[in-house]
């Protein structure tokens, strides 16, 4: 469950990012958020993740109000949460599998419990013929579904997309689509950020469409809405195939911190 209650955000450079956002979406929904760069899409993210504080309002995400949330407990709100970055974040030293089981390994998941629950999830995604192979042994749609995976382990209740579709070929983008739909068939809600509008035209569903810091459409489509779409949308940027992959390590740490340690900036409510 997200809300955000009259959510602005105000970055220190003056920029309203937000302003006056209220949006609530519900355990088991699915939602496009859509919105040209520079919208305020990242930030509404990095809200919901709490690595930055709303300047006012309240954020309420799986039950945690982020805005009064302790330092100590952003770990534990964290693992509430599964994340599928644009471009994967796979660790290139490790196999699929490791990949997927090091995310139980840092939060101290019986080894029993690791040694079946990660293969299930490997064939949720269809990927049981490539367990042992490393990332760069697979496709751009392959190791999107390997970080989809990734973000089931945990058994989130919230799966945030950041444009999962982002760095791999469009006729795969349905595929990853059709794969986020099928985990939210389970009960998982999902929020995906895309700029892709074909991918929301063909599947529909609730569209959330910020620009310039505010909701300006929020709601379901059936079916395809052409009017909407070329009224609202602006056309989707190039994609850009990020070529350097930061080394492992630092991606290791990341995602370790992501998990573990939280990277929230500038909150002092422990103090
Ligand atoms: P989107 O993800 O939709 O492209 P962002 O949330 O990144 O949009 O940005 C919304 C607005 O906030 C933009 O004007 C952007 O320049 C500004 N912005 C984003 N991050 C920061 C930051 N750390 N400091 C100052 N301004 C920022």
């Amino acid at each position: 469950m997200v809300e955000l209650q009259n959510v602005s955000v105000t970055y220190s450079s003056g920029v309203d990012a937000l302003n006056n956002v209220s949006l609530k979406i519900n355990d088991g929904d699915f939602a496009f958020v859509v919105g040209s760069s520079g919208a305020g899409k990242s930030t509404m993210i990095k809200l919901l993740l709490k690595e930055i504080d709303a300047t006012s309002g309240v954020v309420t995400v799986n039950g945690y109000n982020l805005s009064k949330l302790k330092r100590r407990k952003i770990p534990e709100f964290r693992r509430t949460l599964g994340f599928v970055f644009q471009d994967f974040r796979l660790i290139p030293s490790m196999t699929v599998y490791e990949n997927i089981a090091f995310v139980l390994r840092v939060i101290d998941a019986p080894k029993k419990f690791i040694r079946k629950r990660v293969p299930y999830v490997i064939s949720l995604v269809g990927l049981q013929a490539k367990s042992n192979s490393y990332p760069d042994e697979l496709s751009g749609g392959e190791k999107q579904r390997v970080a989809i995976a990734r973000a089931l382990v945990n058994d989130p209740q919230l799966i945030i997309a950041d444009e999962p579709t982002g760095n791999i070929d469009p006729e795969l983008s349905y595929e990853i689509v059709e794969l986020l739909k099928g985990i939210n068939d389970q009960g998982t809600t999902i929020l995906m950020v895309t700029h892709e509008h074909d991918l929301v035209r063909h599947f529909g569903g609730r569209i959330i469409n910020i620009t310039e810091g505010e909701i300006v459409f929020d709601e379901i489509i059936t079916g395809i809405s052409e009017e909407v779409i070329a009224e609202e949308y602006t056309e989707p940027e190039p994609v850009i195939v990020q070529e350097e992959i930061p080394d492992s390590q630092s991606i290791a740490d990341e995602v370790i911190a992501a998990i573990r340690e939280g990277s929230a900036g500038g909150d002092t409510d422990e103090a």
